[in-house]
């Protein structure tokens, strides 16, 4: 089977897969110092899920009022639940500022102050003087920020002549035997031709796998891709347990509804018609932290008072605001509502999920955007040309809990030092070592067993069936006991990825194998997940657990590292958080406890 494809082989400095924020901020720097680069990507480079990102992006720029990188760094680091590597915090924290001012220089549309300059709004967490008062950080291009600089990145890399393969996706690296990435393989959707990819770097920038979960704010596409490909060449993932929850995202869709609505009056209700958030948050009610919501309307759920043909979800209430309100105040929530519920909001409740909104956990890298792994005794040993950065990326910035409008960021600085380490590390055409030949055939044999997979299960029920035992079993609401019984579960649904139904064998726009591709993906994802959140026997930011309730500095302050072999069995390490700074201008910040 496998050895008939005839293969189009291509050489680069570098290649970058994706063309999220993340990964077209890399191709533009390493394009614009002179790299050969190659962006593949497995949707239009402006429809990666970047382009959903409405809230903004933090610097401190102190254009609406005082501000500091280092009050920046302090509420990351809080925000972060004291697992953030505090290196790279100051690191992302100090560049803010530079990597704002340059993307405005390339174009981006940012909002503007009446003299002119970058427009910046208060987000949740942002403070000045260490928690004293409210900052004005988070700078805005109104309320489409990713999406201008999805489109300002793209048309810079084009002038910069980085060469763009869209809608070809991408399968594995190619590891050598040493363990050194040497490239990647990667289907043309379009064609059906399979294209081997050398790079004397490969550079990660596959985004998040909010996919694993029944319901999620993420795009159809957020399946981990990178990730997966890290877990099978053996390399482990960092702080997987660790996943932030909206409390109200529609559902089915997952389609996010602002917190806002809450702001103007909007209720929650169980099965009983009951205004359930009196109970668990006496004052804040319906407007209690996100994470606080979340669990309670959870616990409805899990307590038979959930709503609906399967009483899984929850009902939000806005009729009572009537209709002039909603169409004033909450128009946007209106028509997503009528889209994706298909509920008028002035006459019926939105039915709601807590939902996926973020992975914290990801790739470790250093704040270079090199990937690294623990290896004899060393927990920054670097792997040689990968890299990874995003989303996908745990640099880690984000610790335990990210702060919103904390990841475009993050994106754009590490994007940029990413970009930076590798014109360091590479020189311009370098000739490639050649490949052994098993080193694709792996890969290739992977890819046929997937394509000519003739059991009876479709891809669609196992998915379905995975993503409700990570939505029941490792969601916001924790214990030893539940996440047990859903490793068991997931473990039986790996085993059926051996009885997969793949129906159509063609090469081209083939999305049925497309879909088996991305669950082979997701699954061992589900898996290090659920297992690094048993493990890990303690509360902190997004990961709580009822069986632990408290953070425990003294034994977890530590991150985890997952790998995971063929048969589905985990293996768990830890290494040291970066309890240091990269230079004097600013002190280690100390633990204490996390209260707003
Ligand atoms: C609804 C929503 C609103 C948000 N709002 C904000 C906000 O206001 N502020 C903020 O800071 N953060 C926000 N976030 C978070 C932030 O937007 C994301 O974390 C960020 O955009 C991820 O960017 P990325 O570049 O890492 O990946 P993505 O933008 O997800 O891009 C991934 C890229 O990888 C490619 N890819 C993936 N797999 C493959 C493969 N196998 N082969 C080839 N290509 C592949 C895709 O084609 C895509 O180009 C929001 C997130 C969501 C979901």
């Amino acid at each position: 089977m496998g050895k008939a494809y005839r293969l189009t082989e291509h050489a680069y400095d570098v290649v970058v897969v994706g063309a999220g924020g993340a990964g077209l901020r890399a191709t533009l720097g390493m394009t614009a110092s002179g790299l050969s680069t190659a962006c593949i990507t497995k949707v239009f480079p402006t429809r990666s899920h970047t382009v959903a990102a409405q809230g903004g992006m933090s610097a401190a720029l102190a254009n609406m009022g005082e501000d500091d990188w280092r009050w920046h760094m302090y509420d990351t680091v809080k925000g972060s639940d004291w697992l953030g590597d505090q290196d790279a915090i100051e690191y992302m924290c100090r560049e803010a500022i530079p990597a704002v001012v340059e993307l405005e220089h390339y174009g981006v549309p940012f909002s503007r102050t009446d003299d002119g300059r970058i427009y910046q709004r208060p987000f949740g967490g942002m403070t000045t003087r260490f928690g004293e008062g409210i900052a004005q950080r988070t700078c805005a291009a109104a309320d489409r920020t990713g999406h201008a600089i999805l489109h300002t990145l793209y048309q810079q890399s084009l002038k910069h002549n980085a060469e763009f393969f869209i809608e070809y996706f991408a399968i594995d690296l190619l590891m050598n035997d040493e363990g050194a990435c040497k490239g990647v393989l990667a289907w043309d959707l379009a064609t059906g031709e399979l294209h081997v990819f050398r790079a004397q770097m490969v550079l990660l920038a596959t985004g998040g796998y909010g996919r694993t979960y029944f319901s999620c704010t993420s795009a159809h596409t957020c399946t981990g891709d990178g990730n997966a490909m890290v877990l099978r060449a053996g390399l482990p993932l960092q702080d997987m347990e660790f996943v932030q929850f909206h409390p109200t995202g529609i559902y089915g869709s997952g389609c996010l509804i602002t917190e806002g609505v809450r702001g103007e009056g909007g209720y929650l209700t169980n099965s009983d018609g009951e205004r359930f958030m009196e109970r668990y948050a006496p004052n804040a009610k319906d407007l209690a932290s996100r994470d606080v919501v979340s669990r309670s309307m959870t616990i409805e759920i899990n307590e038979g008072r959930g709503v609906g043909e399967e009483k899984d979800h929850i009902q939000l209430h806005l009729e009572h605001l009537g209709a002039d309100l909603i169409n004033s105040k909450l128009p946007g929530i209106a028509e997503s509502a009528r889209i994706f519920a298909g509920i008028d909001v002035t006459r019926e409740p939105i039915p709601v999920l807590p939902t996926v909104h973020y992975n914290m956990g990801g790739i470790p890298t250093n704040y270079q955007g090199e990937v690294v792994t623990l290896r004899d005794g060393d927990p920054d040993h670097v792997i040689p040309g990968l890299m990874a950065i995003g989303e996908a990326a745990c640099v880690s910035v984000h610790g335990a809990n990210r702060l919103g409008s904390n990841s475009l960021l993050d994106l754009i600085v590490f994007g940029r030092a990413a970009a930076m380490r590798a014109v360091e590390l590479v020189k311009p055409g370098q000739p490639h070592e050649p490949l052994n030949d098993a080193v694709v055939d792996k890969v290739l044999d992977r890819f046929d067993k997937m394509r000519f997979a003739n059991g009876e299960i479709a891809v669609a029920s196992l998915r379905i069936e995975m993503q409700k035992t990570m939505q029941n079993h490792a969601a916001v609401f924790r214990t030893g006991e539940l996440i047990e019984k859903g490793l068991i579960r997931l473990q039986e649904l790996l085993a059926q990825m051996e009885s997969l139904r793949v129906s159509d064998r063609s090469m081209v726009w083939n999305t049925d194998l497309v879909e088996a591709i991305e669950l082979l993906n997701l699954m061992p994802q589900a898996i290090v997940t659920a297992q690094s959140a048993l493990n890990r026997t303690e509360s902190r930011g997004a990961q709580a657990r009822d069986d632990y309730p408290e953070r425990d500095d003294e034994n977890w302050m530590k991150h985890t590292l997952a790998t995971i072999d063929e048969s589905g069995r985990v293996a768990i390490q830890y290494r040291p958080v970066h309890m240091y700074t990269q230079t004097d201008e600013v002190e280690v910040i100390p633990p204490k406890a996390r209260v707003y």
